[in-house]
């Protein structure tokens, strides 16, 4: 294990250190403001053209784990010239310090104001997260308003999968970047290096131009939105010559030339994973209607089983992590999963390396995958995701699997030895009525029935958890309405009630959810434009934080400030969630390409209505979405044919033998 790079704090000039320490006693789990582990990067100030701070808008235990600020940071810091560190969203606790002592938001690598920084990169994985934006910006003491900025400021970059909508909060950042961020952050530090070495010339303007001159850097001044007297979007059009009418996403393809990250962070203080996690494809075909990842992030391109083993391997050797996750939207997909499983439960049999696979997958093929991968004793949790309760409504959302196939899988699960399995649905989905929803009753019932028949033991149980559907842009599913809240908790509890009807099954079945209400101002939020930047910053004002936390969340702080703001626009909440949009409705994000066809789009909506289903490409013929002549890309995908190396032991230690002298 490698020694982590830290520059004592005293060596760091412009460090809040001094100031920030006292503070620290004071809050709740100080430890996540200190910085300093394994894999952190601290870099000499001086000597850096470019600085970046990143930040994932969460607390540290959340922050620490993303992937996509995790492979930023080493990408940017392996630049010889490039400096980047992380911050996180401080608990209130501490905001409250901080502004009682004016110290100002920090990278915890070095405690450098991000004020100091030339680039200020935010990566959502939610829309959840846009207030702790706001409280980011204003401690940092960078006007909240990307108008009001100046030449000193840094540029304020959104990124991640809410930034393929980033008009909600087009007030508060310079650019947006849409997609893959491996080869966009070097772009960016490429324009800015120059740009600061001509002398800066022609101040913040000419850098935000040069950005969006690229054709994938989205700068909304740059665009003026017109409205119609009805409150829809009239027309979204560029306010200066030289930049393009619409902005593209970025795919990295390739992922094999991209192997981050290979030290991944450990945290020191508690985080949601500890563990190292390898992207072992990205992008999806499935077609889940509901899905806006796997519509966005297409084509598929897979990284190579060889790859997958070296990066496993390093990744441990560097950090000492004893879980693995090979992650993807699918990961039974992967066309070597098979021999990636048995070849990495091969080689870490017998050590205390565990590995794991998020299985969503409804078939036993899945099953056969987690039973290779429980060699060392340690069983995860299944979970498969119908996300459905009916045959009609997961024919809606393009979901291919029957009852029968899901009562097989689970019940194939238990006769394997699990005795919990976790089943994932949605409510408030398109068409959707009490009857779809209550036969998730109907099928948890029949689980834990032939659960018991098959093992002849009462000693299983099933979680039934339940999340709110959200339509989100670039979907099929972005002209939908949603539900109102009363209408998703009315199914809940129906639901439930039908859940423990049957005194005898119900106790075998956990039932989690999330009530409609933070599904409904995620609505707000996705499909928003950028009038809804006024109630971003009503609710901030207000003292909305970390809104993505059930604990924090208010509803009504939501409600009350739309109903106080929007209005001046004549819309409302109403407008923006359980509307319907028209075919030729001007949607918010029409100019920002994610190389998804419109029209095809649209007759995907109509399938939906219909009820038809719609194969993946990767085993049928390309039914033209769209992505791969937009973007210039195409499925990659294996098998290869390629085999991980065995391991061999050496003086008691078990090593790949390619890795020996
Ligand atoms: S363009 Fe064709 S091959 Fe490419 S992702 Fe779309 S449907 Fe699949």
């Amino acid at each position: 294990m490698s020694a982590p790079s830290i520059t004592p704090r005293s060596a760091v000039a412009n460090s809040v250190w001094p100031r920030l320490e006292p503070l620290l006693p004071q809050v709740a789990k100080p430890i996540q403001y200190v910085g300093g582990e394994l894999g952190a990067v601290v870099k000499d100030w001086d000597t850096a053209a470019v600085r970046w701070a990143l930040m994932y808008p969460d607390a540290y235990e959340v922050g620490l784990p993303n992937q996509g600020v995790q492979i930023l940071y080493e990408v940017l810091n392996e630049q010889p010239d490039v400096l980047a560190e992380r911050t996180y969203a401080v608990w209130p606790d501490l905001e409250r310090l901080m502004r009682a002592h004016q110290v100002p938001q920090f990278t915890i690598d070095a405690h450098r104001p991000v004020r100091d920084f030339d680039v200020f990169g935010v990566s959502f994985a939610t829309e959840l997260g846009y207030t702790n934006l706001l409280t980011a910006i204003d401690l940092a003491g960078i006007p909240l308003l990307a108008a009001d900025r100046g030449d000193a400021d840094p540029v304020v970059v959104a990124g991640g999968h809410a930034a393929f909508n980033p008009e909600p909060i087009a007030a508060f950042v310079d650019a947006a970047v849409l997609g893959d961020g491996e080869e966009a952050v070097l772009e960016i530090t490429t324009i800015v290096r120059e740009w600061k070495a001509e002398g800066s010339p022609g101040g913040r303007d000419e850098l935000l131009l040069r950005l969006a001159r690229t054709e994938s850097v989205y700068v909304p001044r740059f665009y003026d939105v017109d409205y119609l007297p009805d409150g829809r979007i009239q027309r979204v059009v560029p306010n200066r010559p030289d930049v393009p009418f619409r902005v593209h996403k970025r795919t990295t393809m390739d992922l094999d030339a991209w192997p981050y990250p290979k030290k991944p962070l450990v945290p020191l203080a508690e985080t949601v994973h500890e563990r190292y996690a390898v992207e072992i494809f990205r992008g999806c075909t499935r077609g889940c209607r509901f899905c806006q990842a796997g519509m966005i992030t297409r084509p598929v391109r897979e990284r190579s089983i060889t790859t997958v083993g070296q990066m496993v391997r390093e990744g441990l050797e560097f950090s000492g992590f004893h879980e693995v996750g090979l992650l993807s939207l699918s990961s039974a997909d992967h066309s070597e999963i098979g021999d990636m499983c048995s070849g990495l439960a091969q080689q870490y049999e017998g050590t205390n390396v565990s590995l794991s696979l998020p299985s969503t997958r409804v078939d036993a093929f899945n099953i056969d995958l987690a039973q290779e991968l429980a060699r060392n004793g340690r069983r995860t949790g299944l979970t498969f995701a119908p996300e459905g309760g009916s045959e009609r409504i997961r024919k809606v959302i393009n979901k291919m699997v029957s009852k029968e196939d899901l009562i097989r899988t689970v019940v194939t699960a238990y006769t394997n030895g699990w005795r919990q399995v976790k089943l994932y649905f949605m409510c408030g989905l398109p068409t959707e009525t009490d009857e779809d929803v209550l036969e998730i009753a109907e099928m948890a019932h029949e689980v834990i029935r032939a659960g018991r028949a098959a093992t002849g033991s009462r000693d299983i149980r099933c979680t039934v958890s339940i999340g709110g559907f959200v339509p989100k842009p670039h979907t099929p599913f972005q002209w939908a309405a949603m539900a109102p809240p009363d209408v998703i908790d009315n199914r809940l509890r129906l639901l439930k009630q039908a859940v423990n009807a049957d005194r005898s099954l119900g106790r075998a079945i956990g039932f989690r959810y999330h009530d409609g209400e933070p599904s409904l101002i995620e609505g707000l939020l996705s499909r928003g434009d950028r009038r809804v930047s006024a109630v971003i910053r009503r609710v901030w004002e207000n003292g909305g934080r970390f809104d993505g936390w059930s604990e924090h969340f208010s509803y009504q702080r939501w409600v009350e400030a739309a109903a106080e703001v929007l209005p001046d626009f004549g819309v409302d909440l109403d407008w923006y969630t359980t509307r319907e949009r028209d075919e030729l409705e001007v949607l918010p994000w029409d100019h920002l390409d994610s190389g998804l066809d419109k029209d095809w789009l649209w007759q995907d909506w109509q399938d939906a209505l219909g009820e038809y289903e719609q194969d993946d490409c990767r085993w049928t013929p390309c039914f033209d979405c769209g992505v791969c002549p937009a973007m210039d890309t195409e499925i990659q995908i294996g098998p290869t044919g390629r085999k991980l190396l065995p391991l061999t032991p050496v003086n008691g230690l078990r090593v790949p033998s390619g890795a020996q002298q």
